[in-house]
């Protein structure tokens, strides 16, 4: 079965290191929205390296960096979603690095906690 994340060509690779590279989201939720991968092809995150876990923190810097001088956010998500129930949809692992924008919703407060229903109430 042929992956869509190890078949992102070179043009689309915004940033790259030894064992990880980065590219744009195709649907972003947010402008600059990006993702990191690992070069080769691991399934979830917890199949990775340990190099490549250190790989992909070394591009979410880059990344933040340059997000940063395109589109000037006000606070970032990072995020992975682990498995089918995890939420997650490409089986290559990919973390998203997603710049927020102040008013981008009515009430920021609880950030990637609001990705799951609340099981208590939260003050
Ligand atoms: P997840 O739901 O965590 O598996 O996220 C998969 C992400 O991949 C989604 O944010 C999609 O918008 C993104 N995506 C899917 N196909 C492509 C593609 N060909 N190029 C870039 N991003 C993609
Ligand atoms: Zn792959």
């Amino acid at each position: 079965m042929t992956c869509v994340f190890c078949g992102i060509p070179m043009q689309k690779r915004v940033l790259e290191n030894e064992h990880a590279f980065a590219f744009f989201d195709l649907y972003p939720v947010q402008k600059g929205h990006l993702l990191i991968v690992p070069k080769q092809h691991r399934e979830t995150y917890f199949d990775a390296t340990e190099q490549e876990i250190m790989a992909i923190h070394d591009l979410l810097h880059k990344g933040k960096q340059l997000i940063e001088e395109s589109y000037q956010p006000d606070g970032f998500n990072i995020g992975v979603n682990v498995g089918e129930y995890g939420g997650q949809t490409v089986m290559h692992l990919h973390v998203h690095l997603i710049p927020r924008y102040k008013g981008d919703i009515d009430d920021p407060r609880g950030g990637i906690r609001k990705a799951i229903p609340n099981l208590v109430p939260y003050p």
